[in-house]
């Protein structure tokens, strides 16, 4: 969009009272300051990098008095389902990413554009585990406010319940605390609800003491999914909850950035954490190291060790996904990935994954956020690069028809953190749980300055 006259002359007076950067399109930076991690050519009005909360509510009311919307950004790692960002301030918070740690009162603060790399490390030195999930790379406050799923979920639960304190600059300019004692409504919304209430600034969670779990991946090549996936779907129905486990399919680039072991190949594998000892660990995990896998690299690990396990690209990349949560897997579920996914087929899919949830992750809690729990068994997500038209076109018909393939196995539910198009926003909540977030929106946000990934 040609930013107009008046909007380029008032963000030089935005510009004078930042200690961060203002860039409109144009401006040198600006091309640099739009580019989120999944690739779309997001072109917003202004884009502010802040380094203070006063950075933030200055941009908050800029965009306000100038008739933009406003969305932030930690990474864009969901930056895709947004669209047209031609009347959108975005707040990109990459300069913000302090971390402290309480290691006694076993709680991290950081600020609102830390990534899980800043937390993870820290922590792990000190005994302690956060609940980050797959990447890295991705920003603990989007994670945070969409739910959050990783290796400890079936135990300790989605990383939004684990949130104690949550700091943001509303609509109206103010900044806010919001924890269980004060503005109960907006702690309950802001944990699953996303982005929609205001611009986070800073959170605070709880830690959990873990000195190393039992962890790792095993891998066989991909014409044994249908076995590898199959077994895996049936022993998930038996372990306990201290397990979290995934199984893919994967389709591995033949590119430098991969490594040396994998480049080039198709396997199926399976990713897991056990909380609990080597020993105990090697019994659960005997009927999948039955099959006899090509490599196997379980073992006892601090928790930076499942930092990376699951090796998520670091660089930003153009993706194409689709997403559903199911609520069973039997074996004609699995023969349905491999037909729509599997050798022989053709796909374009890079990776087909089925994580395993439950546990934690299902059960409803006193005190969690708008979302409580996770309704279903597992979480599909299957994704590949989509570098043009075509590239993009292939992936988005393979991972709808895994998607088909797996329909009758769920309720059509989503968990919003993996949809990275638009979805109905109300397919992730319960209908009271929805029904109360479309509330809270409209007593904080009720011209909708906000817009967050997924609207409620
Ligand atoms: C490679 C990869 C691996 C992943 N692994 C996992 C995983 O293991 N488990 C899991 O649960 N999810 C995972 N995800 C999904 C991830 O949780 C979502 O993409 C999440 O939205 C990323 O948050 P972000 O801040 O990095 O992304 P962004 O795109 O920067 O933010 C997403 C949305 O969060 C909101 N937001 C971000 N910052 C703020 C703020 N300061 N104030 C208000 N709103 C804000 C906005 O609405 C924004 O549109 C993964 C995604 C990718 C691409």
């Amino acid at each position: 969009m040609a930013v107009s006259t008046s909007l380029h002359s008032s963000l030089r007076t935005l510009r004078a009272l930042s200690s961060g950067c203002v860039y409109g399109p144009g401006d040198h930076g600006y091309d640099e300051a739009r580019m989120p991690w999944n690739v779309v050519d997001q072109r917003p009005a202004v884009v502010v990098k802040p380094e203070t909360e006063s950075d933030i509510a200055f941009a908050v009311a800029f965009a306000r008095e100038s008739g933009l919307r406003v969305n932030v950004q930690g990474t864009g790692h969901n930056a895709a389902p947004l669209g047209d960002m031609s009347a959108t301030l975005l707040i990109q918070t990459g300069r913000m990413r302090g971390v402290e740690i309480d290691a006694a009162g076993r709680r991290a603060r950081v600020q609102a554009g830390a990534w899980w790399e800043d937390v993870v490390p820290q922590a792990s030195e000190m005994g302690l585990a956060a609940l980050h999930g797959s990447s890295p790379n991705v920003g603990v406050t989007g994670y945070s406010l969409g739910g959050g799923i990783g290796y400890y979920a079936r135990k300790l639960g989605l990383q939004a319940n684990s949130v104690t304190a949550i700091e943001l600059v509303t609509a109206e300019g103010d900044l806010v605390r919001a924890d269980a004692q004060h503005e109960p409504d907006l702690f309950w919304a802001l944990r699953g609800g996303g982005g929609n209430f205001g611009v986070v600034t800073a959170l605070e969670f709880d830690l959990y003491p873990v000195e190393a779990a039992y962890a790792g991946m095993m891998f066989w090549p991909w014409e044994r999914g249908e076995e590898v996936l199959g077994r895996w779907a049936e022993w998930t129905r038996e372990v306990p909850d201290e397990v979290t486990s995934m199984a893919r399919l994967l389709q591995i680039p033949d590119m430098p950035e991969a490594p040396d072991f994998l480049r080039g190949k198709q396997i199926a594998i399976i990713n897991a954490a056990y909380l609990g000892s080597e020993e105990e660990g090697r019994r659960i995990f005997a009927p999948l190291r039955e099959l006899g896998p090509e490599m196997d690299l379980f073992g006892m690990m601090p928790p930076v060790g499942l930092s990376g396990l699951h090796g998520d690209p670091e660089d930003g990349m153009p993706v194409e996904s689709e997403t559903s949560i199911l609520d069973e897997l039997p074996h004609s579920a699995i023969q349905g990935v491999m037909e729509a996914a599997g050798p022989g087929t053709g796909s374009a899919l890079l990776m087909a994954e089925l994580r395993h949830l439950g546990g934690a992750a299902g059960r409803s809690g006193e005190g969690h956020g708008a979302l409580d729990r996770i309704d279903g068994e597992y979480v599909m997500f299957a994704g590949g690069l989509a570098l043009d038209d075509n590239m993009r076109a292939a992936v988005r018909s393979d991972a709808r028809r895994l998607k088909s393939a797996l329909a009758p196995y769920g309720r059509g539910g989503h968990y919003l953190n993996f949809a990275e198009h638009r979805v109905e926003a109300s397919s992730a909540y319960t209908t009271e749980a929805h029904a109360r977030l479309r509330q809270v929106r409209s007593q904080m946000d009720p011209e909708g300055l906000f817009r967050a990934n997924h609207e409620i």
